[in-house]
Formats: C-alpha cells, structure tokens, sequence
C-alpha cells in the first residue's frame, strides 16, 4: 500500500487547497483505490491508499471530513496532546509555525478538541499518537521518550475511550533505538516522513519507520 500524509486542509494560502485535496481523492479512485486504517493489520499486501492527517488540525474536521465522507474513506488522524484545542500561528512567506502571533505569524490555525476526536472516532475513523509534546524525538532523552511515547498514549486512551496502536514520529525524526520502546508501549507500527511504498518487505524489516508520501500544497501531482 501506498500511505499518503496529510496536515492542514483549507484554502488560505498555506495549507493544501480544497481544489487539491479533492483532486487528489479523485486521483486515487481513478488509480488504486482507498485503503481504511485496518489494512495495517495486513500488512503491506493490501494495495491500495491510506489517507492519514498529522497533528489533528480543527480544519480537518470542517473541511477535509465532508470530502472523506464524499468520497467514502476513513483516515487515520495522529493526536498529539500538547496540542489540543490550541491554537499555533502560521507564515506565509516563512512557511513555518509559531506559538504565538506576530512577527509575520499570522495565519491562525486551530488543532481539534476532544469532541471533535471523539466524533472523528464516532464516524469511523481511527487516531494514532503523535507523542506528547511534538518535540523531536532525536533531541530528546531516551529516558523521555518513555513519556512521550508510553505514558502520554496511556493516559489519552484513557481519557479518549480508546487504543493508539499506531505511531507517527514529530516531524518525521526518528532513530532506531526508538524501535523497541515503541514495541514496549504496544504499538503495531510506526510512520515516518520517508518516501516510499509500504509494501511486505516494508512491513518485514521496517515496521517501526514505514514509509509515507507527502501531499503538498504545491508539486501536488509530482510524484504520483
Ligand atoms: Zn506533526
């Protein structure tokens, strides 16, 4: 399977278009087909596409839901606590974040509450963890990933009702000394940001770092 990552979906300059999710979905029917959360379980002989959204963005719910519903797809949505019903500050000509406003930061951006994780659940639609704090995991103690990956995803499935069997790493960092703390704390299988097929050998010997493509605002259909 291919697996596709996805962030915000909104038409304000920065994130990816409605336009271009929707041609995009389109893309996919035409090509291989949507994959739900559960061909994880299959392993990499399941063909086809899984969408996942990194970070739980609040424009995820009002603008990329009513298109997954249109199209008939359930995606995987990586929570991360720290960032909960916040709101972070966006460049456009940085292209970058900030937690607060001002110095050209000034594109808001809301992330998702609890009711709109649980609706998100209530629909169909699985979450993964994403850590704790969205620090990169490389800088970070291994006495800290424990937290960020262990005793974080215990507390929020609690709190949410649920399992986080799947792992995306923040930003993509990511080390293989990470692998077994992973395993430890029950996860079936981690994402990256690396580029390329999920496939059976993907899921043999490189399940803890599988590969994922980009959607992006620009470049959109270059590498499909
Ligand atoms: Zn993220």
């Amino acid at each position: 399977m291919k697996i596709y990552t996805l962030h915000s979906v909104a038409d304000n300059g920065m994130s990816l278009s409605l336009r271009h999710f929707r041609r995009f979905l389109a893309h996919i029917r035409r090509t291989c087909g949507f994959v739900d959360p559960t061909a994880l379980d299959r392993g990499g002989d399941a063909g086809g596409a899984l969408i996942t959204f990194d970070d739980c963005f609040a424009d995820n719910f009002c603008n990329a839901l009513p298109l997954l519903d249109e199209f008939e797809v359930k995606a995987l949505f990586f929570f991360t606590p720290a960032y909960l019903g916040t709101v972070r500050w966006g460049s456009r000509t940085k292209g970058n974040w900030s937690d607060k406003p001002g110095g050209g930061y000034d594109l808001p951006f809301g992330f998702m509450g609890m009711a709109e994780l649980q609706s998100l659940v209530a629909q169909g639609h699985q979450l993964g963890f994403h850590s704790r704090t969205h620090r990169n995991l490389t800088d970070c103690e291994p006495a800290e990933w424990v937290d960020e990956v262990e005793t974080a995803k215990t507390e929020w499935q609690v709190r949410l009702g649920l399992r986080f069997d799947v792992f995306a790493y923040p930003r993509g960092r990511y080390s293989p000394e990470m692998f077994p703390v992973l395993e430890k704390a029950g996860y079936r299988c981690a994402l990256s940001t690396r580029q390329g097929v999920a496939d059976a050998q993907a899921f043999a010997a490189q399940r803890f770092c599988l590969p994922r493509y980009p959607v992006q605002r620009r470049g959109l259909f270059g590498w499909l």
